[in-house]
């Protein structure tokens, strides 16, 4: 079983119009690599044996652990409860796991929450100057729905394409991620390819880099 670790809510800030980042203290000698993720848990009555997952958005080496959630009040749910967490809060999370892991530079394909593994990927690859080669490829609903768009925007070196579906009349580009919009995106079907969003959007990205020729050994995806 996964160790547990209670953390306390140190800040809380509004990314969007539904998504918070949390930044929480870091237990002593805690340990992760950029794109994993931990279960956490509500220290709440009636919450405590619902652990959902979140992506760390932190790097290994900062003195915190930063998350950045989406809250769906829709659920009933976790991220509900979330979207009310005040500072001075504790919640419990588990050990670090998870598929996505920098593999080198590559095409970094979101859908939504889905960006967080790239946030602490990117983050690192900034740290160390090491963003040339990288495109970040985000979809979202609407560019109300954008997460950090000034900060991959200031990234050196770090491309990014911005997409919108749901919003007529945007300047970003208003196609669906599918075999002829990555056919467009991709320079090179060699690269690395990693792919993380709702699950209909992972297989259907999935399958279309493999119809265009990618190695299933170069795509990494998880389901965010
Ligand atoms: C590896 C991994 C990493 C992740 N990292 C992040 C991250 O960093 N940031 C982030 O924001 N998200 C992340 N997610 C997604 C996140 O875990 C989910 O958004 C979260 O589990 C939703 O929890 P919830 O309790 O709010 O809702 P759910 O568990 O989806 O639902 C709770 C209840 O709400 C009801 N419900 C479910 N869907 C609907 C619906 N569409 N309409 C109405 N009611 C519904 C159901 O009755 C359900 O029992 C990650 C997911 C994975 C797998």
């Amino acid at each position: 079983m996964s160790d547990q670790y209670t953390v306390t809510a140190l800040a809380i800030e509004q990314l969007t119009h539904d998504v918070r980042r949390f930044r929480f203290d870091k237990p002593e000698g805690y340990r992760f690599v950029p794109g994993q993720a931990t279960e956490l848990h509500l220290d709440r009555d009636g919450w405590r044996d619902e652990g959902r997952p979140f992506t760390f958005t932190s790097l290994p080496q900062d003195d915190h652990l930063e998350f950045t959630i989406k809250s769906y009040p829709d659920h009933d749910g976790v991220t509900e409860q979330l979207g009310e967490l005040q500072g001075g809060e504790q919640v419990v999370i588990g050990d670090a796991w998870g598929a996505i892991e920098d593999r080198g530079p590559g095409m970094f394909i979101a859908g939504g929450a889905g960006v967080t593994p790239f946030i602490a990927i990117l983050r690192q690859r900034l740290a160390s100057d090491t963003l040339d080669g990288c495109h970040l490829v985000f979809s979202n609903s609407t560019e109300g729905d954008i997460i950090m768009r000034e900060d991959f925007e200031a990234m050196p070196g770090l491309r990014s394409t911005f997409l919108v579906t749901d919003q007529p009349g945007s300047p970003l580009a208003a196609s669906r991620l599918d075999g002829t919009s990555l056919e467009e995106l991709i320079d090179d079907i060699d690269q690395q390819f990693y792919v993380c969003g709702p699950p209909g959007m992972v297989d259907d990205v999935s399958s279309a880099l493999r119809k265009l020729g990618a190695e299933p050994d170069g795509i990494t995806f998880e389901d965010g």
